[in-house]
Formats: structure tokens, sequence, C-alpha cells
């Protein structure tokens, strides 16, 4: 106990978002030190970890034979341990040592005693064995104790929903690679879906609708571009154009191409519609007691699919409830994983174990 407390005045606590796009870090106290693609770029023989972060995402697609660039967590289960460990311990390290810039400082002299105790969010379909992959490298990585919080719980307590009142709250988080949805009271998730299905299929369907309209071949950072500058899921203002670059389909050249709001909306159509039909599919296995309180309360939104223009009024017209847009999405998870960590209850009861601690 009282050694514990006396760590605690020193160590500085961690908050990890283990996204399927994006990783963040949150040093208590601090606020957010990292946010960096989830992607590790290694040698593909030796298994060397060459490069984390940023670094290793203008690898992607671009890589020569002898090394490889991936998303560890991509569909929202952990595809490369190693890749995955790789990266938790390289942040863990990295935001600790940041924490302790200055050499003449205390906390530099206690470096090797005071270790964070660290929460990682992480996507709700997630294996038992991964969770335990997870927990294990946060302790091997140097946390003095490792909780693991499901994302829509951390995302629900991150926008600010009551998670611990007996009110139903709903959370719709569209990252990356996954859409996480759940609805949670008196500090648990009732019903919750995790879909494949978010942003990088948004990616996809752009590529796809490029090619077959145009004959023209795009990569997914030129497709994502599209996404993030003409992209909507509603008619919402002025409709526009952009003009993209690939490779022609017929004589294999560079080529450019215009593209309408409009298509690019049709194109997206395909992917929002089928992330409502999940939504909707949700909302028929609310308790009944609790549909009130979402009705009342309504959807809220998070996770970086979420800023995509209109999908709120998209969503909102097809499943007839309110639709909340919140405020920094993206973040939302670290953010709500970090008060739950330091709210020692509500920790208690969202922790997974599994058996792990
Ligand atoms: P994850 O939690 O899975 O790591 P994020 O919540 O960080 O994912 O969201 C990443 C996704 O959000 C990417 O597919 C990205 O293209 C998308 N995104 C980010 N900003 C926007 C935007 N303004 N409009 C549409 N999509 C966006
Ligand atoms: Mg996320």
């Amino acid at each position: 106990m009282v050694l514990n407390a006396i760590f605690g005045l020193f160590s500085q606590d961690l908050a990890i978002d283990l996204g399927t796009a994006n990783t963040l870090v949150l040093v208590l106290g601090k606020g957010i030190v990292v946010r960096e693609p989830s992607v590790v770029a290694r040698h593909r023989k030796t298994k060397r970890i060459l490069a984390v972060g940023s670094e290793a995402k203008r690898m992607l697609g671009k890589t020569p034979v002898t090394i490889e660039a991936f998303r560890p967590l991509r569909n929202g289960v952990i595809s490369d341990f190693d890749a995955a460990y790789a990266m938790l311990e390289y942040y863990i390290k990295e935001t600790h040592q940041q924490a302790h810039p200055n050499p003449l400082h205390p906390r530099t002299w206690f470096a090797k005693f005071p270790r964070p105790r660290v929460i990682v969010g992480i996507p709700s379909g997630v294996t038992e064995v991964e969770r335990r992959a997870v927990w294990e490298a946060s302790l091997e990585a140097g946390a003095r104790e490792a909780y693991l919080i499901e994302e829509p719980m951390a995302a629900a307590s991150g926008v600010g929903l009551p998670v611990e009142a007996s009110t139903g709250s709903m959370i719709v988080d569209i990252g990356g690679g996954t859409t996480e949805m759940a609805v949670i009271s008196l500090g648990g998730i009732v019903v919750n879906r995790s879909v494949r299905i978010a942003g990088d299929e948004m990616d996809e369907t752009i590529i796809k609708h490029v090619r077959l309209r145009h004959s023209l071949l795009i990569g997914n950072p030129t497709a994502e571009e599209v996404k993030l500058t003409i992209g909507t899921a509603y008619p919402v203002g002025k409709e526009t154009a952009t003009v993209i670059r690939g490779r022609s389909l017929e004589t294999g050249l560079p080529r450019s191409v215009k593209v309408s709001t409009g298509e690019i909306r049709e194109a997206l159509a395909l992917v929002t519609n089928q992330i409502i039909e999940h939504i909707k599919e949700l909302i028929e296995d609310i308790p009944p007691e609790l549909v009130g309180d979402i009705m009342e309360n309504g959807i809220h939104l998070a996770g970086g699919g979420s800023l995509l223009v209109g999908i709120d009024k998209m969503i909102a017209e097809q499943t007839k409830m309110p639709v909340v847009q919140t405020k920094d999405p993206q973040t939302a998870v670290v953010r709500g994983a970090a008060k739950v960590l330091q709210n020692k209850k509500l920790l208690e009861k969202v922790k997974i174990t599994g058996g792990l601690n």
C-alpha cells in the first residue's frame, strides 16, 4: 500500500487506445502525447522491427521486398502478436521516458521504479488469447499494473455519457477497421456488436468505384484523401468535385479524372448503409426498458469515421433516433480509458479480466 502510494507519486499512468488505424497514448495529468498510425514496419526475414507509427506508415505500399509494413490490428483482431507487442512496448517505453526529460529531476533517478499503471482500450472482438497477449505485453513493456477495457465502454465514457447510471446510453464508434456499437447501463455493456465495416471499407469502395466508373487504378491513400476532402454520407451544402490521379487501366499510364461529390456519396452509401443496418439490428436487441432512454438521449458517435460529413443525419433518418456528434471523436477512447483508470470503482467493474488479473 505505502509502497504503491510512493510509486504513485512519481509514476505517470498511461491510457492507450490500440486502434485499428491509430494508436493514442495519454499520460494522466499531462494529456495526449502519442497520436500515430497503428503501423509497424519490419524486416521480412529477420523480423526485426524497423519502424513504428508515422515512419512505418510512410513505408506502406512502398516497401522493398525485404521490408514489410502493415497494420497489426487491421480487422479488430490482433493478426500479428509480435508486431502488436512491439507497438505497445515502443509506446509505453517512449512515453515513459518522455515523462522524464530532465536528467536532474527525481523522476529520472527513480526511472526504473515508478513504472506506470496502464489501461489499454482494445476492440471488443478481440479473443481471450489476444487479450491475454495484450495484457502480458503491457506488463512486459514496463507497466506496474495493466488493465484492459473494451473500446465501446471507453468511448462512451470519453464522450461523457453517464456510464455508471441506470440510464441506457448508446455509442457507435466508427474506426478504421471496425465499427463498435454498444448500449451501456450501470457500468456494464448491455448489448454490443463489433463489425468489420468502417473507414477502411469506405476507402475500398472508392477504389472500386473509380476503377469501374473511370477505369482508373488508385491506391488506399488516394482513396482516403478523396473521402476526407469530398466524402459525404448525406447531401449537405454545395456539391463539388476533385481531380484525382492514378493509373489508367486501359493504357497503363498515369491519368487524372474528375470525381464529383455525388458519385462518391453513391459509392460510400454501399458502406454507410451496411453500418446503419448493423445499428438497426443492435437497436432491435435493446431491452425495452432502455429503448426509451436511447430515444431521449440519442445515439452518440465516436471514432474517425463519424467525421464523414452527414453521417449523423443519415443515421438519424434511417433509425428514427436522435444522433449526437461528439467533440473530438477520435480521442474519445483514450480520454475515456484515462477517466476509468482514475475511477477505482468503475475500473473494478469494467476491467476485462477473463481470468487475467
Ligand atoms: P481506429 O480507432 O480504428 O484506430 P479511428 O477512430 O482513428 O480508427 O478512425 C480512423 C478512420 O477515420 C480512418 O478510416 C480515417 O480515414 C477516418 N477519418 C478520419 N477523419 C475523417 C473525416 N474527416 N471524414 C471521414 N473519415 C475520416
Ligand atoms: Mg477506435
